[in-house]
């Protein structure tokens, strides 16, 4: 531990992403990457925007992107915040709106681990709620009235690592019975198949709805996330934004969002391919002897009732091909296999094939 380290540095426990490692042959399911690259008409603006105007700052409002997100989702420009990535966006949500007192934050025992990360990172008290044993979200563990109303709740929908989603009307049973807490719902995996929460918020001002452009639009390396909001928690954001980085947003991803949000045509036909190979991948790996969760995003939750999780996961890796393993209570029996294009998930199956023929 060093001697000039902060007082809480020691006490983080950071976010342990997917191993990026680079080889020959790589199959990489383990990030929810999408497999096709994305709009064409994104990586031609991006190249275009590679002049020497980049020695300016780029536009501080962001409008283009603000207003190409409003009109995507249909809503008002002051109900967008941007980030540098939907992460940074949940940083900024923590900070701005669950930083209040003793008051906790409740979430899912199984769901994106960056929200405990922030919970110990801001200082903010975790309510772990259990999902059901079959992993699916109790509304009514979110509906009962606490002594001390809850700062936040927040899941993701769908879930992960789960994929599996939850209704509109749960969503909004939870809305009304909490108006006095900001209800989160991280919505990173909706663009493949799942229903998003955006039509709520004209009725519930404590909802804040976060999408990404990572996983759907292909653009993780681009670093585009958002929140929708009401127009004063949006300002909140604002504020605890421009008091810790004003300019998150740099040009190249500004006009490369843009032109990806513009391009209807070619998100939707992607999505669709992802959401078919999917349903394939699911069918293959119940061949296999693999039992699944219900997911309706792009990575499938498998388990293998001869199998440990562990032992394919190295087998695989052995083979080249990276799928996640989370050593945590209640999964860890489990793999989480992103969706690949067909040829990928071919592949994926043909070792599995193999591995489990030989007892792994
Ligand atoms: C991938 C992911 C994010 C983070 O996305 P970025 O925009 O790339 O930071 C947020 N939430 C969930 C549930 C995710 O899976």
């Amino acid at each position: 531990m060093s001697r000039l380290w902060s007082d809480h540095v020691a006490g983080l426990s950071p976010y342990v992403p997917g191993e990026q490692v680079k080889l020959d042959n790589l199959l990489k399911l383990n990030t929810n990457e999408h497999p096709f690259g994305p709009s064409p008409k994104a990586l031609e603006a991006i190249r275009q925007a590679a002049t020497d105007d980049l020695r300016l700052y780029p536009s501080y409002s962001a409008q283009e992107l603000r207003d190409a997100v409003a009109h995507n989702h249909g809503v008002k420009a002051n109900n967008v915040f941007l980030g540098n990535g939907s992460d940074e966006v949940l940083a900024h949500v923590f900070s701005a709106l669950f930083l209040r007192g003793v008051r906790p934050v409740l979430l899912p025992d199984i769901t994106y681990s960056f929200y405990t990360t922030y919970c110990s990172y801001f200082g903010v008290p975790a309510d772990i709620v259990p999902l059901r044993e079959d992993f699916t979200l109790n509304v009514q563990d979110y509906v009962r009235k606490r002594s001390l109303p809850p700062a936040g709740i927040i899941f993701a929908n769908p879930n992960a690592p789960t994929g599996i989603p939850l209704s509109l009307e749960d969503i909004e049973t939870i809305l009304a019975a909490n108006p006095d807490t900001t209800v989160v719902v991280d919505e990173a995996y909706v663009d493949f198949g799942g229903t998003s929460s955006v039509s709520l918020l004209e009725k519930y001002d404590n909802l804040v709805v976060i999408q990404t452009m990572s996983k759907s639009r292909a653009l993780a390396g681009l670093r585009v996330g958002y929140a929708l909001a009401s127009a004063d928690i949006i300002q909140a954001l604002e504020r605890v934004k421009d008091s810790f980085n004003s300019y998150p947003m740099d040009t190249i991803a500004q006009v490369g969002a843009v032109a990806s949000l513009k391009d209807t045509e070619y998100f939707e036909r992607q999505c669709q391919a992802v959401i078919d190979a999917r349903e394939q991948l699911r069918a293959d790996l119940e061949q296999l002897g693999f039992e699944i969760l219900p997911s309706k995003a792009n990575f499938l939750m498998a388990t293998h009732p001869k199998h440990s999780a562990a032992g394919i996961q190295q087998a695989l890796r052995e083979q080249g091909i990276l799928v996640r393993h989370f050593r945590q209570p209640r999964i860890e029996q489990y793999l989480r296999i992103t969706v690949g294009s067909p040829e990928q998930c071919a592949r994926l199956c043909n070792s599995l094939r193999q591995i489990l023929g030989q007892g792994a």
